[in-house]
């Protein structure tokens, strides 16, 4: 167990892997000081399952959003929900959105359009973005650069230390999870270590991404431990400090005390 409290900014607690034991757990995540949960919405089929189990644990906090990776699943109708949905409840972010530029997607354009439209309902709303980008961190940055006042995290950064740096200028968060404590992580480490640690955030993306202990097993929110240990190694920080510091940046990004 870990004694220093921790938020998970990124973890899809409603999703179907956890029916047979979410209170399970969540009581996991408790014992190892996992103080709050951020839970992303990925298309409007999940948001009433995130909604419920929100309103029903004040340290569950929900996000509503249109995933990059199901493009072609949205319409037009699910943005003029969205826009409904977050004015008539509770929400910490937008998201979430993005950009997935992996090879077998085909629908840029698409998902371009539903990016857009996400970043205007949250400057409008005065809410931040989740933001999910994969080979896609210049399309990304161009899109903030153009939207000045637009906060928010980009999840499971997996780009440069530069971009990095341009995202942050730009007023953004930048989220580490199970990838960085992965050997052959170079690159990540070095971001990690870097990058200042006022714009650092920790996640799982559970059930996705597991760290290296957990490899090819369902991911869970208690494991974020292992990802904090990492972090700890690769900065000089004290453990206090990391700690302390990144639920610091993850409450005042989503307002959550
Ligand atoms: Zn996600």
């Amino acid at each position: 167990m870990s004694k220093f409290s921790l938020i998970d900014s990124h973890c899809h607690l409603d999703f179907k892997v956890f029916d047979d034991d979410r209170a399970d757990v969540l009581a996991r995540a408790r014992e190892n000081n996992i103080t709050d949960i951020i839970i992303p919405g990925v298309s409007t089929q999940n948001w009433p399952d995130i909604q419920m189990l929100c309103d029903r644990n004040k340290n569950l906090h929900p996000c509503y959003g249109l995933h990059p990776y199901w493009a072609n699943q949205h319409n037009e109708n699910d943005l003029e929900k969205l826009k409904q949905q977050v004015v008539t409840n509770r929400c910490v972010a937008i998201g979430e959105c993005g950009l997935d530029y992996r090879p077998e997607q085909t629908d840029k354009k698409i998902q371009l359009h539903f990016f857009e439209t996400q970043l205007d309902i949250a400057l409008e709303n005065n809410l931040p973005v989740v933001i999910h980008s994969v080979r896609a961190t210049e399309d990304i940055i161009k899109q903030l650069r153009a939207r000045p006042g637009l906060r928010g995290m980009v999840h499971s950064y997996s780009g440069s230390y530069e971009q990095a740096m341009q995202l942050i200028e730009t007023g953004f968060l930048i989220s580490l999870g199970g990838a960085i404590t992965y050997e052959r992580a170079h690159k990540l480490h070095h971001l990690a270590g870097q990058l200042p640690l006022s714009s650092l955030l920790i996640e799982t993306d559970a059930p996705d991404q597991p760290d290296a202990s957990h490899k090819s097993e369902r991911n869970e929110p208690a494991y974020l431990v292992e990802i904090f240990d990492v972090l700890c190694k690769l900065r000089k920080e004290e453990k206090e400090e990391i700690a302390q510091q990144t639920s610091l940046n993850a409450k005042a990004l989503f307002n959550i005390n």
